[in-house]
């Protein structure tokens, strides 16, 4: 099976809007106290210059560290993660070009007009109202910052040698569109990685092709913070599920997605409002009582069960994605160069396992292989 799927475009289009109240006082403002469990091995390097001169030789890449030597998942590597999974499950707008570069070469595909890019600060779509945008010079930083992510003690970690991450092949038009012979055909919507639960793939040889990174090992967990400024209180519920997603779901978060690399579970364990009116008022007040435990519980899914339970294509499709499953066979890797040749019309529906492949513990996989939206 492909190691990606992607997410329908669902309707007409995102409900665009300007994200300033006329009260400063009417959004809702706090902070949101956030676990992350590793699930696969997890990598993001270390900070180096230079680093894309280097490639055609074997590297060896260390993760990135705090300055106390902790593992950290940078905050900006965090909010790119939870962005994807934001603009996916409220039909936001497309803020990935639709031409695609590869071996130097690239390939267009359509975008509905509605998806582009928002382009006025006094219309914006859910993602941008929550994160930002930058188009063309007009530029809205955004009213949600995610903090750096810190190890807590008790990781571990350990080099791995990667199978080659081969590139993306988006001229490959069968995978990455439904009417792949239009002279710009339509792109399928957004893509997302499957999991791995076996995690990376392996190589034995090093060289240029692969690389070889000390990665955070699954059952390790960090902790970081989200805060949010005058937000309304659809924004709120769309950042909260852009954090929990459902209950049997990951995020994939920093490098080597497509061989198996970056599963992890965010959960929230502390949500604390901030009363601007107070805060006005009396300068550094203006903090409520964290909500935690139960509290928490029936406040997260008062404002998450309407994502969790819907039925749109996008949500049914990113809950498909993004499902973790322990015991999922082994069936993820790209389809190789034989195959494409022997398939050069084949839809990414048609690259597909065999589905009564077997299961790690031989038995086999009872649940039907889901199919591709
Ligand atoms: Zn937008």
């Amino acid at each position: 099976m492909n190691p990606y799927g992607f997410v329908r475009l669902s309707g007409g289009g995102p409900v665009r809007e300007a994200v300033r109240f006329h009260d400063r006082f009417e959004g809702v403002s706090g902070r949101i106290s956030c676990k992350l469990t590793t699930r696969t091995a997890l990598f993001v390097p270390k900070y180096r210059e230079g680093s894309a001169d280097r490639a055609r030789m074997h590297e060896t890449l260390e993760m990135c560290r705090d300055h106390t030597g902790r593992p950290m998942v940078p905050g900006t590597s965090l909010k790119g993660a939870i962005r994807a999974v934001v603009e996916a499950a409220s039909n936001s707008c497309f803020t990935l070009p639709n031409r695609l570069a590869y071996e130097r070469q690239t390939v267009s595909y359509g975008l509905p007009r509605e998806f582009q890019s928002c382009e006025d600060v006094g219309a914006l779509c859910a993602a941008c109202r929550l994160f930002g945008m930058l188009n063309r010079g007009k530029v809205f930083s955004g009213n949600v910052s995610v903090q750096d992510a810190v190890a807590q003690s008790g990781y571990q970690t350990r080099q791995f040698t990667l199978a080659v991450l081969s590139t993306p092949k988006p001229r490959h038009r069968y995978f990455y569109s439904t009417k792949p012979e239009d002279p710009i055909p339509q792109i399928r919507g957004r893509k997302f990685y499957y999991h791995r639960p076996q995690g990376p793939r392996m190589r034995a040889q090093k060289d240029g092709q692969n690389k070889t990174v000390e990665a955070v090992l699954p059952g390790a967990f960090f902790t970081f913070e989200v805060e949010y400024n005058n937000l309304a209180e659809a924004g709120l519920s769309l950042l909260l599920f852009g954090l929990v997603l459902w209950d049997d779901t990951c995020h994939k978060v920093g490098m080597g997605k497509p061989i198996g690399m970056g599963s992890a579970k965010i959960e929230v364990t502390a949500l604390t409002a901030l009363d601007r009116q107070l805060r006005y008022r009396q300068w550094g007040g203006g903090w409520r009582e964290p909500l935690t435990d139960k509290a928490l519980t029936d406040f997260l899914s008062a404002r998450v069960d309407g994502y969790r339970n819907g039925m749109t294509d996008n949500l049914q499709d990113l809950h498909r994605i993004l499902r973790w499953d322990e015991n999922a066979p082994d069936v993820i890797n790209y389809p190789d160069q034989q195959w494409f040749k022997s398939n050069p019309k084949t839809p990414l529906e048609g690259a597909q396992p065999d589905p009564r492949v077997r299961c790690r513990d031989g038995g086999l996989y009872e649940r039907p292989i889901p199919a591709f939206g």
